[in-house]
Parts: structure tokens; C-alpha cells; sequence
């Protein structure tokens, strides 16, 4: 389990930064539909930090859309170059998730879990060494 990270990113035409410092309260990678689509790839890779302890400077768009459990998720990019940055719940307020290739060093991340496992494509790999879920994630992250 990742202790305290204190790292920066930010999107590929770099009109929007990030400063993240602080422990991620969760690390997983998600096969689901939406996350193929919204990443064009076979899964994102997520950590999730709360919200106090992230500082983003930049204008983002955001599109929001239902999940399977009906919760809306928020996904924000650049508008400029497109690149996906983070998202947030309506189920889990004051917290941000960041999709981790928006890191300029992301070698600190470490899944924790692989969810919705039942959508991974044939030719997309994740980590077999860490829980796995079909689909729904277990209990969202607590606040502590
Ligand atoms: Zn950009
Ligand atoms: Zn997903």
C-alpha cells in the first residue's frame, strides 16, 4: 500500500496542471465499457485522493454520465488537447480519482484491485496479483 505521494501532472498541451500530495485512498484499474470508451483503450487506471489534498490550476471541461450502480461520474479534460485528467462521484463527495497517465511520474502507483473484469478485452493485460471483481467495485473508499 502507497503511503504519502506528492507528485504533479497535468494534460498533454499543458494548459492544465495538478498537484497532488497526500495517501490515495484507492488504487484500482477498470475494465468497464465506459472506461474503454472514455480512455479509447482497454482500461484506466485510477487513484482516488481527497479532494483537500489536490490543487489543480486550469480550466477543465467535463462531461457527466451515469455509472452501472446509477452514481453520476464526472469525467474532466482539456478542452485544447482532449487529454483526460480525473473524475468525480456523486457518491463520493470531496474526493477527486485521477487517471494516472496525467502524472509526470506515476511509478508510485499501484492497483489495488481490478474491477469489472467480465468487460476486459482479449488483448488487454492488467495485474493478476491483486483482487479481481467481475464487475462492482467493493464498498466505495472511506474518508479516514
Ligand atoms: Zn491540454
Ligand atoms: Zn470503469
Amino acid at each position: 500500500m502507497a503511503g504519502e505521494v506528492n507528485a504533479s501532472g497535468g494534460c498533454l498541451c499543458g494548459a492544465v496542471r495538478f498537484k497532488v500530495s497526500g495517501k490515495p485512498l484507492r488504487m484500482a484499474q477498470c475494465h468497464c465499457v465506459d472506461c474503454q470508451r472514455a480512455t479509447g483503450t482497454g482500461h484506466a487506471s485510477n487513484a482516488t485522493f481527497l479532494e483537500q489534498d489536490v490543487e489543480v490550476s486550469g480550466v477543465t471541461t467535463s462531461f457527466a454520465s451515469p455509472s452501472d450502480s446509477g452514481n453520476v461520474l464526472t469525467r474532466h479534460f482539456c478542452p485544447t488537447c482532449g487529454a483526460r485528467l480525473f473524475l468525480t462521484s456523486k457518491a463520493r463527495p470531496g474526493m477527486i480519482t485521477f487517471a494516472v497517465g496525467a502524472f509526470d511520474d506515476s511509478n508510485w502507483y499501484e492497483p489495488q484491485f481490478v474491477f469489472y473484469t467480465k468487460r476486459r478485452p482479449r488483448w488487454d493485460i492488467t495485474t493478476e496479483s491483486v483482487p479481481h471483481f467481475d464487475a462492482m467495485p467493493p464498498p466505495k473508499p472511506n474518508k479516514s
